[in-house]
């Protein structure tokens, strides 16, 4: 299997296994505890299959800085509620970041 074919099967496969741990699931705690290493180890597959298509050097001089930007992101911005377990993606506002859950109204912030 040719490395691009890899990457569209990892991304694939990471998407699917993803969605069910943090979307379907509602164990707030346990994606606490297993999304940063999800984000973490996807974005290693990744970029370990991009690495093996010998790419231009600039290539990964842009791209390993837009991975590790949009890592930091994952890993800042996604709130998991402890009431009803759901995934929030945080999105900043005029007044700074969400402060209750948009699914069941329960307070993020404290
Ligand atoms: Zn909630």
């Amino acid at each position: 299997m040719y490395p691009q074919e890899q990457l569209v099967v990892a991304s694939v496969l990471i998407s699917a296994v993803g969605y069910w741990l943090f979307h379907k699931n509602r164990d707030a705690a346990f994606k606490r505890r297993w999304w940063p290493w999800f984000i973490i180890m996807g974005d290693l597959l990744v970029l370990g299959i991009v690495w093996r298509m010998h790419l231009p050097m600039p290539v990964y001089g842009i791209m390993i800085p837009s991975v590790l930007a949009v890592t930091m992101a994952n890993l800042r911005n996604v709130k998991f509620c402890n009431a009803c377990g759901r995934t929030i993606l945080m999105k900043s506002t005029s007044s700074g970041q969400i402060a209750y859950c948009p699914y069941c109204g329960t307070r993020l912030i404290d």
